[in-house]
């Protein structure tokens, strides 16, 4: 063990080098307080001895540091004090700011030892609890059979992800595949070789991919998910071909599969490149369609689907121009829904939910105003965020309404779009 005695005496310093030397440890030394620190936090240290009383930083405020710092990383590692001090209140205080033993001088080497080893007998049950609580992490954030990520583990690592993309503005791909024909392959050769054979095709999965984010999991008895971070449609369909190959490259003999000789997977994809206006669970359903499309079309497969749903807005608007000027900037995102009266806006909205309502201030024949008031004192439609573009702006402020943004009226509304960007991105 490396052990940094702290100690300002030279005479003692010396002797307690020989002594830790003489027990086959190594000593690191520092004349003071100051000293002391430096070192820690330039060498591995397994155990300090600190004298207490020392011109400077005294042993117990450099204690307290040290301790400090320890905690930020979640580490730990025994402090004894060693002090000429024979005073209760200063053991209290020694164990207060973290000592783990405090001895009187003058220290015999007998006595230095024996803690030395009690000390490490304490750390080698910390390690162990540590890995024991680090084992029992892992079984249970993984399947049994496969050591892949059980499903919750997923559920919870899959939604990070996915809240990781929409921020970063990055696409994110998901791939579901499943063993064709197994319960065919269990019929005809046993529940264990079943099992066997997951596993196989677990590794073959586990090896096709490549970057440190993706991950994969088992999903449910032969079936297995994948999250590609930051990979759009190409990127998806090569991963998946390549699991596709590599499963079949097992060559694992199915005789009474009636696709092929050998065990194959069906694999469905789903890219979404934008995460607006959508839901994790949204895109393993598309998966699972395109799962699906795999397994008809013959099985050992590959389908990635593009998953694009749209945010929808509804513009109302008699004119047409605002529908115009919104459509020409975000068509590949929202879809449109349009209204050409109060009346109509109030049809929709409640029958449509659309995500976001852009309301013209001046629409003909009814009262926007009024409009607004009913569409929040409607339930259905009283949460949706609502957006006007009006000729007078403070004029629509002074009104007070629930809204949630008014524009001026404007040829090219980059305001209006760069805060329907900010709604729902
Ligand atoms: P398909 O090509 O349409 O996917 O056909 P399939 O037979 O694979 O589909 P199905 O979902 O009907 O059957 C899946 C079978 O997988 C059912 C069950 O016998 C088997 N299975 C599920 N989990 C396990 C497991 O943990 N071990 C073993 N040995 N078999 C399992
Ligand atoms: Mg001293
Ligand atoms: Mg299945
Ligand atoms: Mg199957």
């Amino acid at each position: 063990m490396n052990i940094l005695i702290v100690e300002d005496s030279a005479t003692l310093r010396h002797a307690m080098c020989q002594y830790i030397r003489n027990a086959g440890h190594n000593p690191i030394v520092a004349n003071n307080g100051e000293e002391a620190l430096q070192l820690f936090d330039a060498s591995r240290v397994d155990m300090i001895v600190m004298d207490v009383e020392m011109p400077g930083l005294d042993g117990f405020e450099t204690t307290r540091l040290i301790r400090e710092w320890l905690e930020k990383d979640d580490l730990w590692l025994p402090i004894i004090f060693v002090t000429g001090k024979n005073e209760e209140d200063d053991l209290r205080k020694g164990i207060d700011v973290g000592g783990d033993d405090y001895l009187i001088k003058p220290v015999s080497e007998t006595i230095l030892l024996a803690k030395i080893r009690a000390m490490e007998r304490i750390i080698t049950m910390r390690n162990e609890l540590k890995r024991l609580n680090q084992s029992l992490i892992e079984l249970s954030e993984r399947d049994s059979l496969t050591r892949l990520f059980n499903r919750r583990t997923f559920d919870e690592r899959a939604e990070n992800a996915w809240k990781q993309a929409a921020r970063n503005h990055e696409a994110l791909a998901i791939l579901i595949m499943d063993i064709d024909h197994f319960k065919l392959y269990n019929d005809c050769y046993g529940h264990v070789a079943g099992d066997e054979c997951i596993v196989k095709v677990a590794d073959a999965i586990t090896q096709s991919l490549g970057r440190p984010g993706d991950i994969v999991a088992r999903y449910g008895g032969e079936e297995f998910i994948v999250v590609l971070t930051n990979t759009r449609e190409d990127g998806a369909y090569h991963v998946a071909e390549r699991i596709r190959q590599n499963v079949a490259a097992l060559n694992i003999r199915h005789r009474a599969s009636p696709t092929s000789t050998h065990i194959t997977v069906s694999i469905g994809g789903a890219v979404i490149n934008h995460t607006a206006g959508t839901h994790l669970r949204d895109q393993i359903h598309a998966a699972d369609k395109a799962l699906y499309a795999s397994k008809q079309a013959g099985r050992n497969r590959v389908t990635v689907k593009l998953f694009s749903p749209k945010v929808r807005i509804l513009v109302a608007d008699d004119t047409g121009r605002l529908a115009r000027s919104i459509d020409s900037k975000l068509k590949q995102y929202f879809a449109l829904l349009q209204a050409r009266s109060g009346q109509e806006t109030l049809s929709l909205a409640s029958r449509n939910r659309p995500d976001v309502i852009v309301m013209n201030g001046n629409l003909k024949g009814d009262d926007a105003v009024d409009t607004i008031k009913r569409l929040r004192e409607d339930s259905n439609t009283a949460q949706i965020p609502i957006l006007t573009v009006c000729q007078d702006v403070n004029y629509w402020q002074s009104l007070e309404l629930e809204i949630d943004g008014c524009f001026a009226d404007a040829e090219s509304p980059v305001e209006l779009i760069d805060k329907l960007n900010r709604l729902l991105f």
